[in-house]
């Protein structure tokens, strides 16, 4: 039997829903697997910083009488957020001999690389992510801005209409029956989940169901109508989905009520290609939508893992392809091999729109790829091996100092005693007493220091983790395992004009 579990966290208010969750886990369901009985385990709004949750305790029980063979979920952190006890569950996963695979993190305990996925993984959990993130970010979208939002085309499905509201004049969007039923069939078409825009090109065309503005439906233009909020009639679960994709939402979440469609807006040129949607924003209309959430729903979630698959599969050259990105538009860059002197070859990162277009001036300097790799790889390493140091400035306590530790709290307890006798018995200046007052802070914040360290020693566990190794096996590690440590180190790679390239790390 295989199990998918799917927990929505009260933790975030705006959380993914159940219903997604699992769309994605059977998204990663093998063919063979498909045939096997499925059971769906569910935990509405339940906290994943313990174990005490009702479908999950049903899993468990389930694993350890030996029916389960595989469990699936969207990502790890649904499992637990503790990492104790995420490691113990996949302990009794491994005892009782059940793969684990996760829908977003390209992890799976069955293949060759998921050990050491999930050793990094462990590492992960114990480090905060930084607002460094961020703030590269930043700087990079300052760097790439490039244009401007192109607006006031007419959507298809509707007409324009002149229109005063509030007191402004504005143009509203009026139904066009005969369009918006083109609409309807292609969203329930591509809402199935055996269809493709191949084969609803395909059915438009034997069922003659063409543009009624005399033009012909490409798959571009297909997919332009299924990505459009102006289509849906946006409900909470419309509002979650783009919430989660960082877009910022103009009304409240209350008024998603169900009825009307949305559109949305932003400075997107640049932003498309890396999909990353922080620029935008989405605001609802006035108009009602047609498309039912659901339906319009399955349909995103389906583009986004299409996006997603083409980009990973699209190019295998490479271990850092999909991350190589131009700074002057935003674009993923490809690679391409060029012929030396000597008949061999070598590979090279090139911007696409500089190579075909010819509408971005692209690098100045060939980005040799075994250069760049090279860099990488040694950046990668540094990383390791930082992780490795920081975590042994963290834990340097061991039981034998737990009374050094001790000892030199009761000084500094001390120390405190005597500094307020001080200021309460003798008659002191003002100079004396700020100067006394800092000395009880700075006493009172190496107090507080030393505790958090005590507390951080009694509850945490010794590591089952060596750093060492993890070093090490980087430098073994084989083309895919590369691939997967950079799917999940690095966020994007950008290679600016002048050649000089800024890694933005994940963590
Ligand atoms: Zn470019």
């Amino acid at each position: 039997m295989i199990a998918i579990y799917a927990r929505q966290s009260v933790e975030r208010e705006n959380s993914v829903s159940i219903e997604t969750q699992i769309y994605y886990c059977k998204a990663v369901l093998k063919p063979d697997e498909k045939l096997k009985d499925i059971k769906i385990y569910k935990d509405q709004g339940a906290s994943g910083s313990n174990t005490e949750r009702a479908g999950f305790k049903e899993m468990i029980k389930d694993i350890k009488n030996g029916s389960v063979e595989k469990v699936i979920t969207y990502k790890l952190d649904r499992i637990s957020r503790s990492l104790n006890d995420f490691v113990g569950i996949l302990q009794v996963f491994k005892e009782n001999g059940v793969e684990f695979v996760s829908s977003q993190e390209a992890f799976d305990t069955s293949s060759v690389y998921g050990d050491l996925i999930l050793k990094m993984l462990i590492v992960f959990a114990e480090f905060e992510r930084t607002s460094i993130i961020n703030r590269v970010k930043d700087a990079y979208s300052k760097r790439s801005e490039i244009g401007l939002y192109m607006g006031g085309k007419r959507q298809y499905g509707f007409s324009l209409k002149d229109d005063f509201i509030n007191g402004i004049q504005t143009k509203t969007l009026v139904p066009n029956e005969k369009e918006l039923k083109q609409v309807i069939y292609i969203f329930n078409y591509y809402s199935d989940p055996n269809t493709s825009l191949r084969s609803l090109l395909h059915s438009l065309e034997i069922n003659n169901i063409k543009p009624l503005n005399g033009s012909l439906w490409t798959a571009s233009k297909l997919s332009a109508i299924i990505k459009n909020p102006v289509y849906v009639k946006a409900d909470f679960n419309v509002y979650n989905y783009y919430q989660n994709k960082g877009v910022k939402i103009v009304n409240d979440i209350k008024t998603f009520n169900g009825t009307y469609g949305a559109r949305i807006y932003g400075k997107t040129t640049h932003n498309k290609a890396l999909n990353d949607w922080s620029d935008m924003k989405l605001v609802l209309c006035q108009h009602e939508g047609v498309i039912n959430p659901d339906i319009w729903l399955k349909c995103q979630l389906k583009l986004d893992k299409n996006r997603k698959l083409g980009r990973s599969v699209s190019n295998k050259s490479s271990f850092v392809s999909g991350k190589i990105t131009c700074a002057l538009c935003g674009s993923l860059m490809t690679t391409v091999k060029s012929k030396k002197s000597d008949g061999s070859f070598r590979r090279y990162f090139i911007c696409p729109q500089k190579s075909h277009k010819k509408i971005c001036s692209g690098c100045d300097l060939t980005i040799y790829a075994d250069d760049l790799e090279n860099f990488i790889d040694k950046c990668i390493y540094e990383k390791l091996y930082q992780f490795k140091t920081e975590y042994k400035e963290n834990s340097y306590l061991t039981k034998s100092n737990l009374e050094n530790i001790k000892s030199y709290l009761k000084h500094i307890e001390e120390q405190q005693n005597k500094l307020s006798d001080i200021i309460l018995m003798s008659h002191v200046n003002k100079e004396l007493l700020s100067a006394l007052n800092q000395k009880a802070l700075s006493l009172s914040l190496e107090k507080n220091k030393i505790l958090n360290t005590l507390n951080q020693l009694k509850t945490k566990k010794q590591p089952v983790l060596n750093f060492t190794q993890l070093c090490q096996k980087w430098l073994e590690a084989d083309f895919n395992q590369k691939k997967a440590v950079c799917q999940i180190l690095i966020y994007r790679i950008i290679i600016f004009k002048d050649g000089t390239c800024e890694i933005i790390w994940n963590i």
